[in-house]
């Protein structure tokens, strides 16, 4: 997420002051390979974020559609609530 405004858990983020362009698509067309590198660079950073679980969490919470949070892009969130929704029944 590339925090830039923050409270809580935010300000223990390990991509505090980092660039935001590597946890959000560009605004023009991203190649599979391009996208594949820049998540993995946020990811990295994400795995050893001490805040990755409200991180992700938070993001779930308000169906953020955008964007790396808590080391999952959008569409592995997306199946993440799913996967919860089955459980749930
Ligand atoms: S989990 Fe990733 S996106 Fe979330 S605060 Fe940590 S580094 Fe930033």
């Amino acid at each position: 997420m590339a925090v830039d405004w923050m409270w809580g858990w935010q300000f223990d983020a390990a991509c505090r002051g980092e660039d935001s362009s590597l946890f959000f698509a560009p605004n023009y067309f991203e190649k599979r390979d391009q996208k594949e590198g820049r998540e993995a660079k946020a990811k990295a950073l994400c795995a050893r974020c001490p805040v990755r679980e409200e991180c992700l969490e938070y993001a779930l919470q308000i169906h953020e559609s955008h964007g790396i949070w808590g080391g999952l892009n959008e569409m592995e969130r997306r199946q993440l609530l799913r996967e919860r929704a089955l459980r749930a029944g």
